[in-house]
């Protein structure tokens, strides 16, 4: 699912169009979550993804936003 909002630029989550998918953790093995957002910014449209385990704390990926 996508959506994009023009060049309308707001750090709110709702801005975001995101997608969750179950993995295996490569930490842990455990299940864990990889995610991946679209983010419109100035009229280009940039993918971040990461990877999120609540097993062993593990968080990876980058954010709209972040340097
Ligand atoms: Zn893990």
């Amino acid at each position: 699912m996508t959506r994009i909002h023009g060049s309308c630029i707001e750090p709110e989550p709702t801005d975001l169009a995101s997608e969750l998918e179950t993995c295996s953790c490569p930490r842990c093995a455990q299940t864990a979550q990889r995610w991946f957002i679209e983010h419109a910014e100035d009229g280009s449209l940039n993918s971040y993804s990461g990877l999120s385990c609540q097993a062993c704390g593990l968080e990876t990926g980058s954010f709209p936003g972040d340097p």
